[in-house]
């Protein structure tokens, strides 16, 4: 027996396969079913043999009034479930909003894990996962794109943007420029037929898409990997320099310093600054 509650309820990202058995036993005795679209979820409910559950719609320009229907419903012992149009509720869908209203108002909230397009490109991404970043949509003026590119120059994570196939040109365009020796994987339609994973050289990404028509097309999850540090290209008494300096500089002032110096890449002085920092 379900115990009432808002229970948030990941959905397939593609291959309509991907339900897990908690998720379909939540569907199947939900009370009432908050979609985000609710004629393109009656496409899955219809797969899984659930009709006659009730359904409201529940968007981003909604979600206030929705919570007052969901809080209702639970407090008289129903069971509601969120889901979104694919994948994960919330995670760049609705659902935010839902959550925080009914937390707030003492509803039970019960989140299901699952499929997660995020989750699943990085983890075929063959970059590294240990730590990453999240960053939602790609900003799409260009000023803001190229500082949001811009910002990722020394980070030591890989990290994780959603993009359309309508944008991922002139986006690619960007990050190349910005970022070229960065390790990117753009994951293409993941989980349905023409699932692809392009691993490349930031700046080499455009020339690659263009082509081929076909690489261009569906949905995109972009990894961006962070710059390899090769640290053991630095000598030991740069290094020792470098410790010291740090101590009392700037780190980005040292590295500039260095570099001049030494002729080594600011970058990887940079870089392994950072990291004798953190220890
Ligand atoms: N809530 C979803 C999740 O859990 O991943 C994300 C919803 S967001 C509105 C839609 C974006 O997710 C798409 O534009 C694309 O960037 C990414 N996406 C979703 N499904 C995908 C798939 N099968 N392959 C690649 N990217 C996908």
């Amino acid at each position: 027996m379900l115990e009432s509650a808002l229970y948030i309820v990941p959905t397939p990202i593609g291959n309509l396969d991907d339900i897990t058995l908690r998720a379909i036993e939540v569907l199947k005795n939900a009370t009432l079913i908050a979609a985000e679209d609710t004629r393109h979820s009656k496409i899955l409910l219809d797969k899984l043999g659930i009709s006659g559950t009730r359904m409201i719609s529940c968007h981003d320009h909604n979600e206030e009034q929705r919570a007052d229907v969901i809080i209702e419903e639970v407090k008289k012992g129903g069971i509601v479930a969120l889901i979104s149009d694919a994948g994960s509720p919330l995670i760049n869908d609705p659902g935010y909003r839902v959550v925080t209203i009914c937390s707030k108002a003492d509803v039970k909230v019960i989140p299901l894990p699952g499929p997660c397009a995020l989750i699943t490109a990085l983890e075929a991404s063959a970059l590294p996962t240990d730590k990453f970043m999240f960053c939602g949509f790609f900003p799409v003026k260009e000023k803001e794109l190229t500082e949001t590119v811009q910002a990722l120059e020394n980070v030591d994570y890989t990290a994780v943007f959603y993009e359309t196939p309508r944008r991922i040109i002139d986006t690619m365009e960007i990050v190349g420029k910005v970022l070229p020796e960065h390790d990117v994987t753009l994951c293409r339609e993941m989980t349905k037929t023409f699932e692809s994973f392009y691993r490349l050289k930031a700046k080499d990404a455009v020339e690659f898409l263009k082509a081929d028509a076909d690489r261009t097309k569906g949905e995109f999850v972009v990894a961006i990997g962070a710059l390899k540090v090769e640290t053991s290209s630095i000598p030991a008494n740069v290094e020792k320099a470098l410790k010291e300096l740090i101590k009392t500089s700037p780190v980005k002032q040292v590295a500039a310093v260095l570099a001049d110096l030494t002729g080594i890449k600011k970058n990887d002085l940079y870089n392994l600054a950072l990291k004798l920092k953190e220890e």
